[in-house]
C-alpha cells in the first residue's frame, strides 16, 4: 500500500473553512493515510502564557477564553456532533485545571501537557471534518507512539521505540482508515507528556513518514513552496521548484521557518520526498525536496534567523593550551545548549546559541546559571539583537569570488561574525538586527532577481 503523510500547519487548522481545504487535500489523494495536525494558529502562543503560570486569574482567563472560541467555533461550524464535543470539553477542562494548578505550583511536568493540548484539539476537530466529508477517520493519539527521553520542552525522539510502537499500533489501521495525529507532542518512557520544542510537528511528520516507510511526506502551510528568501521579507522572493536535501536542510537550520530544522533528517535516513505546499492553494504547486536536483545553482536561496545571541568566551589560559574548547563546550551541553557558528582567535571563542531547536515555552538560554558555571572558565560577554543570514547554495566554499560578491554588496554593514568553509553549501554571517530588511533586501536583488 502506497502511504503518503500529510502535516497541516497552524494557519492550515486555524479555522472550519481552513479544515476543509485541508480536507479536500487530504482526500484527493490515496495515498495519504495519516494527516499531522499542528494546533490552530495561536493556541500555542496561548498555552506558552498559560504553561509560563506568571499570569494574573483574570489573564489566564483570557487566554483559555480566547482558546475556547476557537476550538468552539469550528465545533459548530461542525454541528456539534456528541462525542466530539465531549471530547473537547474534556480537552478545554484540563487545559483550566492545569493551568491553574501551574499558576499555584511550577512544574514542568504540567506545563508540558498544557502544550500539548492545542494538537489534541486540532486533531480531534480535523478528523470529524474528514469524516463529515465521507472518509473513515479516527484521532489517534501520538503519545502512545512518539516515544521521547524526558527533555521536557525539547525532547529527543527515540527513534528505535517509535518504528516499533508505530509498527505496532499506528500501521495496522492504514488500510481502513485515516489516522489524525498531533504533531509537535509525544511521551517518554514514564508516560509523561512531553513536547519536541515550537515549529516541532514538521519533525513529528517526518518521523511518522521515516517509520511508516511513507512514499512521500507532505507540508502543507501558507506559502506555496520554499522561497528564495522569507517572502515577507522580500516582495521579490520566488519559489524553488527543486531542492536538494542538503540545500534544504541548510536553509531549515538556518532559519527558513517554513520547515522545522529537523525536517530533513528523518527524510534523507529513508529516502523520503518532501513536498512543501500552500493548503490554501494547492493548485499554485510547491517545492520538491529530493536527493538530487536538476540545477545545482552557486546561489540557490537566503536564509535568515532573528534574534541571535552571540557569546564572546575570553580567556589567557587559552593561549598554546590543550582541552579549552572540550572543557567550553561541556558547560554548554550541561545546560542542553547546542552551539551553532564558531569562531575562534588566540584567547577567544565568539559562538551563536542554536536557538532553533528552543524550548517549546521559549525560555532564555542564556540563564544565569549558565554564566556562573562559564566564570571559573573565562570572560563572557553576551551580544543580543543580532540576526544571522545565511546563504545557501552549492560548491560555496570552493567557488572564487562568492566573499568578494557577498561581502562586497553589504560593504556598508557592520559584520559581526563570519562562517565559510564547513560546508559546501553555506556561507552565514551575523549582521545588526536593525539592518536586517535592508540587507536582505539588498542581497535577495542581486543574487537572485
Ligand atoms: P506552519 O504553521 O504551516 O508550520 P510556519 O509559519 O511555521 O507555518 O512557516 C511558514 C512561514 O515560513 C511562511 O509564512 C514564511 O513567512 C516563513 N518563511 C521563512 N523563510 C521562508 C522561505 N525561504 N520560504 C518560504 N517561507 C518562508
Ligand atoms: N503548535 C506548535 C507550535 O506552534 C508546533 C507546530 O505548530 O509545529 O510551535
Ligand atoms: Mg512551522
Amino acid at each position: 500500500m502506497n502511504v503518503s503523510v500529510a502535516k497541516f500547519g497552524g494557519t492550515s487548522v486555524a479555522n472550519f473553512e481552513a479544515m476543509q481545504r485541508c480536507a479536500d487535500i487530504v482526500l484527493a489523494d490515496n495515498s495519504i493515510r495519516v494527516v499531522v495536525v499542528s494546533a490552530s494558529s495561536g493556541v500555542t502562543n496561548l498555552l506558552v502564557e498559560l504553561a509560563n503560570g506568571q499570569q494574573s486569574s483574570a489573564q489566564r482567563l483570557d487566554a483559555l477564553q480566547a482558546i475556547n472560541t476557537i476550538q468552539q467555533q469550528i465545533l459548530t461550524a461542525l454541528g456539534t456532533p456528541e462525542s466530539v464535543a465531549a471530547s473537547l470539553s474534556q480537552n478545554l477542562e484540563l487545559m483550566q485545571q492545569l493551568a491553574d494548578a501551574i499558576a499555584l505550583r511550577p512544574s514542568i511536568e504540567t506545563s508540558e501537557r498544557i502544550l500539548s493540548l492545542g494538537e489534541a484539539c486540532s486533531s480531534l476537530l480535523f478528523a470529524e471534518v474528514l469524516r463529515q466529508k465521507g472518509a473513515t477517520a479516527q484521532q489517534f493519539d501520538a503519545k502512545s507512539v512518539m516515544r521521547t527521553d524526558s527533555l521536557f520542552g525539547r525532547a529527543n525522539i527515540q527513534l528505535e521505540q517509535v518504528k516499533q510502537l508505530v509498527e505496532a499500533k499506528m500501521q495496522p489501521l492504514l488500510s481502513d482508515s485515516i489516522v489524525v495525529t498531533q504533531g509537535f507532542v509525544g511521551a517518554d518512557e514514564h508516560g509523561n507528556t512531553t513536547t519536541l520544542g515550537r515549529g516541532g510537528s514538521d519533525y513529528s511528520a517526518a518521523i511518522f513518514a521515516e517509520a511508516l516507510k511513507a512514499d512521500n511526506l507532505q507540508i502543507w502551510t501558507d506559502v506555496a513552496g520554499i522561497y528564495t528568501t522569507d517572502p515577507r521579507m522580500a516582495a521579490n522572493a520566488r519559489v524553488i521548484r527543486e531542492i536538494t536535501f542538503n540545500e534544504a536542510a541548510e536553509m531549515a537550520t538556518f532559519g527558513a521557518k517554513v520547515l522545522h530544522p529537523a525536517t530533513i533528517v528523518p527524510a534523507v535516513r529513508q529516502g523520503i520526498d518532501v513536498f512543501v505546499g500552500s493548503s490554501r492553494d494547492p493548485s499554485a504547486g510547491g517545492t520538491w525536496i529530493r536527493d538530487r536536483a536538476q540545477a545545482d545553482p552557486t546561489y540557490r536561496a537566503l536564509a535568515v534567523r532573528k534574534n541571535q545571541t552571540l557569546l564572546t568566551c575570553h580567556s589567557l589560559n587559552m593561549l598554546h593550551a590543550q582541552g579549552f574548547l572540550a572543557e567550553l563546550f561541556a558547560v554548554l551541553a550541561k545546560h542542553h545548549i547546542s552551539v551553532d557558528l564558531i569562531t575562534t582567535s588566540e584567547v577567544s571563542v565568539a559562538l551563536t546559541l542554536d536557538t532553533t531547536g528552543s524550548s517549546s515555552a521559549g525560555d532564555n538560554l542564556v540563564q544565569p546559571q549558565l554564566l556562573a558555571d562559564l566564570e571559573p572558565l573565562c570572560d563572557v560577554t553576551v551580544e543580543q539583537d543580532l540576526a544571522l543570514i545565511g546563504i545557501i547554495g552549492n560548491r560555496i566554499a570552493s567557488t572564487a569570488g562568492v566573499c568578494a560578491k557577498v561581502f562586497g554588496l553589504i560593504k556598508d554593514q557592520n559584520v559581526r561574525l563570519i562562517c565559510q568553509g564547513a560546508s559546501p553549501h553555506n556561507v552565514c554571517f551575523l549582521v545588526e538586527q536593525q539592518q536586517l530588511e535592508t540587507v536582505v533586501q539588498s542581497l535577495h536583488h542581486a543574487l537572485f532577481e
